[in-house]
């Protein structure tokens, strides 16, 4: 059952429903006086009581008719508006209209003019039948109003001497009872209508809000990354499109901004840290860019930036990857991290955003390649290095079965006696005619996972080999590169053991060179395998010592057999790396390993490495790299 009572906000809608209707009602109050006065003329004082009453219902029509006007003025620009007062008014303003009607009438009963009479109680008919609608949105005016209006004259009529007129007062109680009634009921239907009005306006709102709330959770859902808040692949690339298409001439940059190092701090110390940098990180790139730049995650540890060209746009760069650069604390410990950005260009390196992003992500990518840490920006080279590089994948996956591999030997020398003591094994590519450069390929095959399949048939190979080379010189070691995938892989010593076992090439001869950047791994696992390796009898080395991040204490948690001094060092020992040369010699003794110097290729360079007491030496001097038939006849 809906309440009769009206809210303050539905009282509202009523005083609105009251002075909306009231106008017509004015009109014709004025009309029927005015016809009324004009039509029956009263004689002598009754006259001037007649004209008397006819100004003042009109002035009081006036006035309410000014008092609409200014309730529709001001009820909607003030915020202050009392639409009480306004009530007040309004009633008071009605109920003197009925008391001015109910006077008339009872002034008619007395003039005992019967046309007149006539007349007048259709007229107060007619307004209190107006009433019952007119007035309905206030209740207890609308019935005040009727009784007002016809109760009065009823009572005249009644109390009056002439004959029938009680007759006709009887009547009117009855009308003002049925009037009265009727007015009460119409007001509570009104009554009923506006809250009802409210009560849909109400739900309607809150649907609507229920649809924003949804709306804009959907939205989030498909656009935003959960995690740091920033936009998602998907917004991003919607964005830069509307972008390029509504402001066509715009010259942008896309930065491709990849983290150095986060998968370390993710695999070591979890996700939930993992999730905190990653988060840290979002704001540091957020307080450095302008409100129209354009940023989301565009990945696991990758970020994308769309920002305008201008002058400064390396240094900001640059300064994305200093912020991100400073240590994070979290949860009481310090870590570090790095980032590489790419960046391409619009227009110059592409008008779509697809081809903008994967120009940006190549040029991250090469930066990272040569130099981690700093930008790089998109050149037309990069393309064809991809092309290339998806060429060589989808070819070295089979390189094995279609026998496109193959190894080559080069001798690594003993000092002192200038005899062969070992033979290092070089895998070579011949693809289509085309020998494809280790440096090349490697890399490719760490890459895409071919490593461990490739490396593992190095390694029968080079102890095939070996076993048919200790034929014509016994003893010979042989050195196998082995990458870093293949020594985190924990079934890596069980493949070597197997191996040695079935080419029956003697532990002891083998020796693995590890590249020294290894160490900045999964450190315990590759000790782990690393000694498990040495516990087979095998030889290692660390190679291309003094370019990766390995330190000497590092090298101290495993036996080193032998340490491989990086050709860089041999070439510009007149230079600074001399110094390298003879630190590495030095501690050599102390640590018991020895030193390999790679990469000798001039008289000059034997001589200084032989005064320095280096005990082995590798190099063009001696002999490039050769196939096993070419090696044999230096053999012996
Ligand atoms: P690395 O282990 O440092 O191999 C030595 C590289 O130096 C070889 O290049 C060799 O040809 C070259 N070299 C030797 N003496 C000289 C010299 O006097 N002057 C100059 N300029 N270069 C010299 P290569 O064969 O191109 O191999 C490049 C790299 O590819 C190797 O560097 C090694 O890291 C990797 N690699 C080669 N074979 C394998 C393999 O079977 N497995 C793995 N994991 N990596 C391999
Ligand atoms: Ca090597
Ligand atoms: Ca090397």
């Amino acid at each position: 059952m809906l309440p009769t009572e009206l809210s303050k906000v539905e009282q509202k809608d009523a005083v609105y429903l009251l002075y909306s209707n009231v106008g017509m009602g004015l009109f014709i109050t004025f009309i029927t006086s005015t016809v009324l006065v004009l039509t029956f003329p009263h004689d002598g004082a009754q006259r001037v009581s007649q004209m008397l009453w006819w100004g003042v219902l009109n002035l009081v029509l006036l006035l309410r008719f000014l008092d609409l006007g200014y309730f529709f003025i001001r009820s909607r620009h003030k915020e202050s508006f009392s639409f009480q007062r306004a009530l007040t008014r309004f009633t008071g303003g009605a109920l003197l209209t009925a008391a001015l009607w109910s006077l008339y009438s009872v002034m008619v009963v007395y003039h005992q003019d019967w046309a007149e009479l006539a007349i007048t109680c259709i007229i107060i008919a007619a307004f209190s039948g107006g009433s019952v609608t007119f007035l309905s949105a206030s209740r207890k005016m609308s019935m005040v109003y009727c009784a007002l209006l016809s109760l009065p004259l009823a009572i005249a009529l009644m109390l009056s001497p002439i004959e029938n007129y009680d007759t006709l007062g009887y009547l009117t109680i009855a009308f003002v009872f049925v009037m009265v009634t009727g007015a009460s009921k119409a007001a509570r239907y009104t009554a009923r209508s506006i809250h009802l009005k409210h009560q849909n306006d109400h739900l309607l709102s809150h649907m609507e809000q229920e649809v924003a709330k949804r709306t804009q959770e959907i939205y989030s859902l498909s656009n935003i990354d959960p995690l740091t808040g920033l936009f998602n692949r998907k917004a991003f690339s919607e964005k830069l499109e509307y972008r390029l298409q509504t402001q066509p001439n715009a010259k942008l940059a896309v930065l491709f901004i990849d983290l150095d190092g986060f998968k370390t701090i993710n695999d070591s110390l979890g996700h939930e840290t993992g999730d905190q940098v990653i988060r840290e990180v979002s704001k540091r790139i957020q307080q450095n860019i302008e409100p129209s730049d354009l940023l989301c995650r565009w990945g696991g540890d990758e970020f994308l930036l769309t920002v305008e060209q201008h002058d400064q746009l390396l240094e900001d760069a640059q300064e994305i990857i200093d912020l991100i650069s400073i240590p994070y604390v979290i949860d009481g410990s310090k870590l570090s991290l790095g980032a590489t950005v790419g960046i391409s260009y619009y227009p110059q390196h592409g008008t779509q955003h697809e081809r903008l992003i994967q120009r940006a992500d190549m040029a991250m990518y090469n930066q990272k390649r040569s130099k981690k840490g700093q930008v790089g920006i998109f050149d037309e080279s990069l393309r064809e290095h991809l092309l290339r590089e998806i060429r060589l994948r989808d070819h070295l996956e089979n390189a094995i079965h279609r026998h496109e591999l193959f190894l080559v030997y080069q001798p690594i020398i003993a000092t002192e006696t200038g005899r062969i003591d070992s033979v290092e094994a070089l895998l070579r590519w011949r693809l289509d005619n085309e020998m494809i450069p280790p440096d090349e390929f490697i890399g490719i095959a760490e890459q895409y996972g071919f490593i461990r399949a490739i490396g593992l048939w190095v390694l029968g190979e080079a102890c095939l080999a070996g076993k048919r080379m200790q034929a014509h010189h016994e003893g010979l070691g042989v050195s196998v590169n082995v990458s870093i995938q293949q020594l985190l892989d924990d079934d890596f010593p069980e493949e070597v053991a197997a191996t040695l076992k079935r080419t029956d090439f003697p532990a002891h001869c083998l020796d693995l060179e590890i590249t020294e950047s290894l160490f900045a791994h999964d450190k315990h696992r590759l000790i782990n395998n690393i000694n498990r390796l040495k516990s087979l009898g095998v030889q290692v080395s660390i190679d291309d010592f003094g370019t990766g991040y390995s330190s000497l204490s590092v090298m101290q948690e495993f036996d080193v057999d032998f340490v491989k001094i990086d050709r860089s060092f041999i070439w510009t020992m007149d230079t600074g790396g001399r110094a390298i040369v003879e630190a590495v010699s030095q501690i050599a003794s102390a640590f018991d390993y020895k030193v390999v110097a790679e990469g000798v290729e001039t008289e000059e360079q034997r001589r200084l490495l032989t005064n320095m007491g280096i005990e082995y030496l590798q190099g063009y001097l001696f002999l490039p790299p050769v196939p096993e038939h070419e090696l044999m006849q230096h053999l012996g």
